[in-house]
């Protein structure tokens, strides 16, 4: 997508052609007054986002109808590129004459905060058949009950505008990295507290690395070497073997831009993002020196979670329900504990693993029936639970698709599940201990902390 975005109600085309093969959708991004209003690049964020979503769902946005600096929720607000927006669903097509099969959008409450906006749009969008709406937690049918209550929901929600942010927040890392911003947190070694300019005698070292590791030398060996000369990591701890590889192996050594353990990539070319800070080496030297250790030993492969130089190693989660249980037992003051239920060793044979709430300890759950409960949700027609696309279910249930995958697809589905506790002396595998946790108003006090790991 290209050209200005600048003024309210504009509508983007892009030029009428083929669709190779992909569903032809619109976009529609808006920005109310006082969203990120500092920095102006709140419509072109949603943009990428809508892309990439779009294009995770096998679909191509023809057309973007935007409206900068207006709000959906006052009434009157006059809005023209929502209105275009329905003009056009009515028309079936966009001006330059795509047919419109569907509307991608970063998430509900950037069409519609009040309940005629809603009614509007839906009656716009279901004037044809065959339309999808999908935004980044996936396709909903718009004809359906569901796909309905849903809107009806996100409009609740809008109103109250609980999670919504945090997602959009979580979404604007993701268009952050892919404008090439540096990351936050702590400073990488290799580059000096503003993270765009190099450290010179790090950034040396580090060019050194790489060169020495291509030519065969051995990494401990380079660690050695460093803990000689007294470096330390940038929060003081000793070079490993490990860490170095960390180091040398991260895609910011290039240039290249990761965000969450992913390579990123601009969507429409597949080429990695270039961030804005100094690279040490070239490309090509990145995956030269990528290329001399096993894949699992990777920056990429390890994650974002992976440490600098210091700090603990967190590992991939090992189990599917890692990071998405939340504990259901009351506390004292009757609220409930909701802290989140971590993987342990398990003391039977049907439970080899368990999910036990680490903080109040008063729930946990067997780690094979929690993950096969979890996996019913997914696939099951609960309320309130987005399913995941036919191609996915079809690939996980044909046991093609790994944890890392699934994890992902369970992401998409769910945010948390509540675990109610088990009764004592129970043997029966009750799959109805796992519920989702729907937002919805007035369910305050849950995290919002993304789910651990990939
Ligand atoms: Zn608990």
């Amino acid at each position: 997508m290209s050209g200005e975005l600048s003024s309210g109600g504009d509508v983007n085309n892009l030029g009428a052609g083929e669709t190779g093969g992909l569903v032809p959708v619109v976009a529609y991004a808006r920005t109310s007054d006082d969203f990120r209003q500092r920095d102006g690049h709140g419509v072109r964020y949603q943009l990428r986002i809508i892309e990439r979503t779009a294009h995770q769902y096998g679909c191509t946005v023809v057309a973007a109808y935007v409206d900068n600096g207006r709000s959906a929720s006052k009434v009157g607000a006059a809005r023209l590129g929502f209105d275009l927006l329905l003009a056009d669903l009515g028309h079936g097509y966009t001006d330059s004459g795509h047919r419109i099969a569907g509307v991608v959008c970063v998430a509900d409450d950037r069409l519609y905060r009040r309940a005629e906006d809603l009614a509007r749009f839906f009656a716009a969008l279901t004037s044809w058949p065959g339309r999808i709406y999908v935004d980044p937690q996936g396709v909903r049918d718009p004809y359906s009950q569901e796909g309905l209550l849903q809107a009806v929901r996100s409009l609740d929600v809008a109103v109250t505008e609980t999670r919504v942010r945090s997602r959009r927040v979580s979404d604007w890392h993701w268009a952050r990295a892919a404008e090439g911003v540096p990351h936050s947190g702590p400073r990488p070694f290799g580059w000096q507290e503003d993270r765009l300019t190099l450290h010179p005698e790090e950034a040396k070292l580090v060019e050194q690395a790489i060169s020495d590791r291509i030519a065969g030398k051995a990494v401990r060996a380079i660690a050695a070497d460093w803990c000689d000369l007294g470096v330390t990591g940038t929060r003081g701890g000793r070079p490993n073997a490990q860490t170095v590889t960390q180091i040398i192996t991260a895609p910011r050594v290039c240039g290249y831009r990761a965000n969450r353990g992913e390579l990123l990539l601009i969507p429409e070319t597949g080429q990695p993002v270039h961030g804005q800070w100094e690279p040490i080496v070239m490309p090509d030297q990145w995956h030269s020196v990528c290329a001399t250790f096993s894949p699992g030993s990777l920056y990429l492969h390890r994650g974002s979670g992976a440490p600098r130089l210091t700090g603990q190693k967190r590992p991939a989660p090992r189990h599917l329900a890692t990071g998405f249980l939340r504990c259901g037992a009351r506390r004292h003051d009757g609220a409930m504990c909701l802290g989140a239920l971590c993987a342990q060793k398990g003391r039977s044979k049907t439970s080899p693993y368990v999910y036990s709430c680490r903080s109040c300890g008063r729930c946990s759950i067997s780690g094979p029936l929690a993950d096969e409960a979890l996996e019913r949700l997914v696939f099951s027609e609960v309320r309130g639970v987005a399913k995941p696309p036919q191609l996915l279910r079809d690939r996980w249930r044909s046991g093609e698709m790994g944890l890392e995958e699934k994890r992902k697809v369970v992401a998409s589905v769910v945010t948390r599940c509540i675990v109610r506790p088990g009764v004592k002396g129970s043997a029966s595998w009750d799959h109805s201990r796992v519920e989702p946790l729907l937002e919805r108003p007035g369910q305050a006090g849950w995290s919002h902390a993304e789910p651990t790991g990939p």
